[in-house]
């Protein structure tokens, strides 16, 4: 079913049938991503498997994407491939989540239900930075850099010296 990745469903029933649902999810469809996009072109593909681990319902997320973001330097959209594939345990409470074995993320389920979709934006969310950047090497990283240089040295030397100028000139007339 191609809608599969976008309904709500029993934790206890995905991780007992041992759900794997493939998936291509539009970004435009991911609302709590969509905010950080400079565009909501492009698509999130991959697999969730779900399975009980240790007493504990875990899912298998392995997802790929291209998000567009802006970059907080020049504000011109660049483009950040998320490549992840993570153990991620479905968790009720904050107390059940204390009890996860390491290596495996978690997730907040509400109601004993959740998506595909739910599951997939929480791990884009995660792999983006909080400040996207051009990379280092790239005209925008090389012009901020001397840019930024320039404004260290000019700035900071107008405001604190004027008011000792102008007690140096009370100063000379004094005498
Ligand atoms: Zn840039």
């Amino acid at each position: 079913m191609p809608d599969d990745w976008s309904r709500r469903e029993l934790v206890d029933s995905l991780v007992s049938a041992e759900r794997r649902v493939d998936f291509v999810i539009p970004l435009a469809q991911l609302p709590r991503l969509k905010s950080s996009l400079a565009s909501s072109d492009g698509e999130a593909r991959g697999r969730a498997s779900f399975r009980r681990s240790l007493g504990a319902a875990v899912a298998d997320i392995q997802v790929q994407a291209g998000p567009m973001l802006t970059c907080q330097r020049c504000l011109q959209p660049i483009e950040w491939p998320v490549t992840s594939d993570s153990q991620v345990a479905l968790v009720a409470d904050a107390a059940e989540a204390d009890r996860v074995a390491d290596g495996l993320e978690t997730y907040l389920v509400e109601n004993d239900r959740v998506s595909v979709r739910d599951l997939v934006e929480e791990e884009l969310l995660l792999a983006l930075p909080l400040v996207p950047k051009c990379a280092a090497g790239s005209e925008c990283a090389r012009s901020v850099e001397s840019g930024g240089r320039r404004e260290l040295d000019r700035d900071p030397p107008i405001d604190v010296q004027t008011p000792f100028a102008q007690l140096g000139e009370l100063l000379k007339r004094d005498q």
